[in-house]
């Protein structure tokens, strides 16, 4: 079993700053998806947010990743990399980003669609962000990482859409992906007692269909092995005496 990292109240501090951070990135990105940009292009936008606010980005260099977020559109699940791909109205477009403050990180992750969702995919999208917040609502001390993960589920299953399993959410701290792992979906395991001081990335990740990935010839790209589309949602928390706080967010 994960050993249990408690953050003070400064680290907590710094990691808010991170997550801020992470919440301008996404936001602008979000302001700059639009039909003919390329993914590379929002690429651009987030490193000259991280590198303006005086951060860093975890993800450029994280095992050889070559951007600052990734871009996974439609079937692709998570761990696109940004390139000459140019965005189109109808696309579903999950874009993950990360950066570090004074050494601590901050790690988030929305799906966006270019023009209005047809009803299935704005289920999907609902669905996917849903499941993330009934996930942060059950990071209560007292709690185990099963509840997490068990309010993950219910929802995902309530919205009939599939859970990726081979990927959970994680501890972050001074490393991104620290110890402690969070399924998207019960495991039978109660895992940790949550404490406050306890800082997590929760991040569901569901599609409309088979719930069954696979990575292509690049090495990381992430898809459904059916061809489904996927969403993905994250925010990385602190749980703390008041409850769960969210810290990727403005
Ligand atoms: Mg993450």
């Amino acid at each position: 079993m994960a050993t249990v990292v408690r953050r003070s109240r400064e680290e907590i501090d710094l990691m808010r700053r991170a997550g801020r951070i992470v919440a301008e990135v996404l936001a602008a990105v979000e302001e700059a998806i639009k039909p003919g940009v390329t993914t590379a292009g929002l690429d651009a936008v987030a490193e000259s947010h991280i590198r303006k606010a005086g951060a860093r980005p975890s993800f450029k260099g994280y095992r050889g990743f070559p951007a600052c977020i990734c871009v996974s559109i439609d079937s692709e699940v998570v761990h696109g990399i940004p390139g000459k791909r140019v965005i189109e109205e109808g696309q579903v477009i999950s874009i993950d980003a990360g950066a570090i403050w004074r050494g601590y990180h901050g790690d988030g992750a929305r799906t966006f669609y270019v023009g209005t969702p047809p009803k299935d995919v704005d289920r999907l999208i609902r669905t996917t962000r849903l499941a993330l917040m009934a996930g942060i609502a059950a990071a209560v001390p007292g709690n185990h990482i099963e509840d997490v993960s068990g309010a993950v589920e219910d929802v995902a299953v309530e919205g009939e859409c599939g859970i990726v399993r081979p990927y959970v959410g994680h501890g972050i701290g001074t490393r991104m992906h620290e110890d402690l792992q969070i399924p998207n979906y019960r495991t039978g395991n109660r895992g940790i007692e949550l404490v406050p001081g306890v800082c997590m990335a929760i991040e569901p990740m569901l599609t409309l269909g088979s719930a069954d990935v696979e990575t292509l010839g690049d090495g990381w790209t992430v898809v459904t092995a059916d061809h489904s589309l996927a969403a993905h949602f994250e925010h990385t928390i602190a749980v703390t005496d008041n409850g769960p706080e969210i810290l990727t967010t403005v």
